[in-house]
């Protein structure tokens, strides 16, 4: 059973945007391009183990996607987590194309592709840092003791995994055996170990406790405020920006009206400066002229505020989370 879904990640929405609202020919253009890539091939990894999941018996696991905890100040992220009352298993999923060597020596991985090698970090030891991390959270929240394991998943069919080190072997699959796998665990835990009520308290907790990374995206790539362009955007064409015509946004491209065109410029706001908005900000972003719309506006979409007069803060109702 997902008893936490894969969201679609912040972080490509925000480069996304990013990219809609700076000029093509923009100094960190192509560099937020090739970050976006490399997102969305993980993002695509991490959906692709999903079908593999789906084959698994609904009643006696469940399934946590895309968590981030604290433990000891210092945050730890994992991919997905399947919890049972016999063991749990971390799964760090990779979509690395061409060849892959894992070097444990000197704890790289030795990527080849288009005739080109280059060193990645060691998958292995990220998973022994989050099992070990995985396992202090539970002991913080009085959990008992409990099997965890770690599996790197390649995602990617084509990859062709090499190494002279058998426990690799153990710890590293193509996201097709992931089923086998599982069963084999299944096979090796057989004593519960936790009650129905400890399971269920703990995604409970995960679920309350997960704090999504959301950094700015701007201060991120360093990329001044002047450089975000302005303005609604067309709904149909992605035109920007659209003018404001007698209580509608048009298009002057493709000639579509609008009635909720700013819904979509204020989440583009939300994702690249935050929930919260003044007055003055929102008729700069919208490229609006009067208060009157501007307010109309605010209280149509914002629910929650603080403050009064001009220093008004709206807070912008899209949830990111
Ligand atoms: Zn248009």
């Amino acid at each position: 059973m997902i008893s936490k879904e894969r969201p679609f990640p912040i972080k490509i929405q925000k480069l996304q945007v990013l990219l809609l609202r700076i000029l093509e020919n923009h100094p960190k253009t192509n560099f937020i391009k090739e970050n976006l890539s490399k997102s969305l091939a993980g993002y695509n990894g991490e959906k692709s183990i999903d079908y593999y999941l789906s084959l698994l018996p609904n009643k006696s696991f469940y399934i946590l996607h895309d968590i981030r905890l604290l433990i000891n100040g210092r945050y730890f992220q994992i991919d997905s987590l399947l919890l049972t009352n016999r063991f749990a298993l971390i799964l760090e999923v990779k979509n690395i194309a061409g060849s892959i060597e894992f070097d444990s020596v000197f704890n790289q991985i030795i990527q080849k592709k288009n005739g080109l090698e280059i060193a990645l970090p060691d998958p292995i030891v990220q998973t022994g840092r989050q099992e070990s991390q995985f396992r202090l959270w539970l002991h913080e929240h009085h959990f008992p003791p409990f099997p965890i394991r770690t599996l790197i998943v390649i995602s990617n069919p084509q990859t062709i995994i090499r190494s002279n080190d058998k426990n690799v072997s153990q710890q590293v699959i193509h996201a097709a055996l992931l089923p086998n796998k599982i069963s084999q665990l299944n096979d090796e835990y057989q004593k519960n170990i936790l009650l129905d009520k400890d399971v269920r308290r703990m995604i409970k907790l995960i679920k309350k406790l997960d704090n999504p990374l959301n950094p700015s995206v701007l201060n991120q790539y360093q990329i001044p405020r002047k450089d975000i362009i302005n303005g609604v955007l067309c709904e149909m064409c992605s035109y920007l920006p659209i003018d404001r015509v007698h209580g509608y946004w048009y298009c002057p491209a493709c000639k579509v009206k609008s009635k909720s065109a700013h819904f979509k410029a204020l989440e583009h706001y939300d994702l690249l400066f935050g929930e919260e908005i003044t007055g003055q900000q929102l008729k700069e972003f919208l490229m609006i002229s009067s208060p009157s719309l501007a307010t109309r506006i605010l209280n149509s979409v914002c629910v929650k505020s603080r403050g009064k007069g001009k220093g008004k803060v709206h807070i912008l109702p899209f949830k990111q989370k």
